[in-house]
């Protein structure tokens, strides 16, 4: 049986660091107090910096320096995690991202992500190999199937709902 569960983000820090342009700071209504802004959909809300950022928040723009394109509230911690300061405010478009449908690892650790229906990304040679053979010619496989050809190469997949 294959594993499926709630998306789970794992803290990259990808999707917030080219997005500026969409997700934009619109206006500072208080020391910690903002309105964010979807500059496509025009979605608005009042965003206030969670306690536990806000030292980050004011001392560490760093990530804004090394990616001019990222949104204005992400942080690095020290642990090499990316945070959202405004995590409990944050706009539809961050709360209902998932960047991937599946996560493909191998003894405990991620080596793959797959995106949409049957799209791969890893860097993992022997798994570009099997997905390219075994899942990318197959008409319509199913979540049964790439589990399956997945475990027989050593791999584990893990599917997430709604995809
Ligand atoms: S949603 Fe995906 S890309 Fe964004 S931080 Fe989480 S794991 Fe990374
Ligand atoms: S508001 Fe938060 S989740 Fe959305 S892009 Fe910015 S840092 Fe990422």
């Amino acid at each position: 049986m294959f594993m499926a569960g709630n998306f789970e983000c794992i803290q990259c820090g990808k999707c917030c660091l080219g997005i500026g342009s969409i997700v934009k700071m619109e206006r500072q209504l208080s020391r910690f107090g903002f309105v964010v802004k979807n500059d496509v959909v025009k979605e608005m809300r009042q965003a206030l910096i969670t306690p536990e950022y806000r030292e980050i928040f004011e001392s560490d723009h760093s990530i804004q320096e090394q990616h001019p394109a990222a949104c204005y509230f992400v942080r690095r911690l020290p642990t090499g995690k990316y945070v959202c300061t405004i995590h409990p405010y944050r706009l539809l478009i961050c709360s209902s991202y998932h960047c991937c449908s599946a996560r493909i690892s191998r003894n405990g650790e991620e080596v793959g992500k797959v995106k949409g229906r049957v799209s791969l990304e890893s860097k993992d040679e022997n798994l570009l190999t099997l997905w390219r053979e075994k899942i990318t010619p197959a008409d319509d496989p199913t979540q049964e199937y790439i589990a399956s050809v997945l475990k027989d190469g050593g791999y584990e997949v893990l599917f997430y709902d709604g995809e």
